[in-house]
């Protein structure tokens, strides 16, 4: 018996996926067409997709923001997840990764839940709070570029209402966390805000090992 995390070999990985991941065809779909283009690690993985869509199902979720949508994997299976009347917010830079998205949106007919806002996301974080939406959203997804990262959760912290959850992605970072050599920006900045939600009494945490790693954060 052990009592620590194991890392996971591809044999036991690829017998996690068949006997766990049941993807909605759309998104298999999508992960396909996307595996294959530039950037394809930036998708989540679909046992990650298939987490939080339980998760948004669990805590009944309407209300949803998404930082960092790329070709929309994570939004789509949120949404697919979300009741009729629910909204993801989806924040992105970028025109031509959206387009991919919306439609597949369109395609899975889940474009109705789904606002995209194509601007920086700190921009729309702080027009959502301008406008009073703050403690209104059930559930954040923060996965956009790792350098505003701090900034992102401080906003997204006023967005959700206690008892809300957040998920961090991307948190073991490739395993470069540990590395004592790297000292990038990003991997700085990553350990830097890992350390810092740890002795953060706002929220209460999971650090889940799935995929790249996923914080999972109740706000108190
Ligand atoms: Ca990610």
């Amino acid at each position: 018996m052990f009592n620590k995390t194991l890392g996971i070999d591809p044999k036991l990985y690829e017998y996690l996926k068949l006997v766990s991941v049941r993807e909605p065809s759309i998104l298999k779909e999508l992960r396909q067409e996307t595996a294959n283009y530039p950037m394809a690690r930036m998708q989540i993985a679909p046992e990650q997709g298939q987490l939080m869509a339980l998760l948004v199902q669990l805590m009944g979720a309407k209300k949803t923001l998404e930082l960092g949508v790329f070709r929309g994997y994570s939004s789509l299976a949120v949404a697919l997840a979300l009741p009729d009347e629910g909204t993801v917010i989806a924040c992105d830079i970028s025109q031509e990764y959206t387009t991919i998205a919306r439609h597949y949106w369109d395609k899975a007919k889940v474009s109705h839940k789904i606002d995209l806002r194509i601007a920086p996301a700190l921009e729309t974080l702080d027009k959502l709070i301008a406008e009073g939406q703050g403690n209104t959203f059930d559930f954040a997804f923060i996965d956009a570029d790792k350098s505003n990262y701090d900034n992102y959760y401080e906003q997204v912290l006023k967005l959700v209402r206690p008892g809300g959850l957040i998920a961090i992605d991307n948190v073991l970072w490739g395993g470069k966390i540990v590395d004592e050599n790297i000292k990038d920006n990003r991997t700085q900045k990553m350990r830097a805000l890992n350390e810092k939600i740890y002795n953060d009494s706002r929220v209460n945490i999971s650090l889940i090992p799935i995929a790249d790693g996923l914080t999972l954060l109740l706000k108190r």
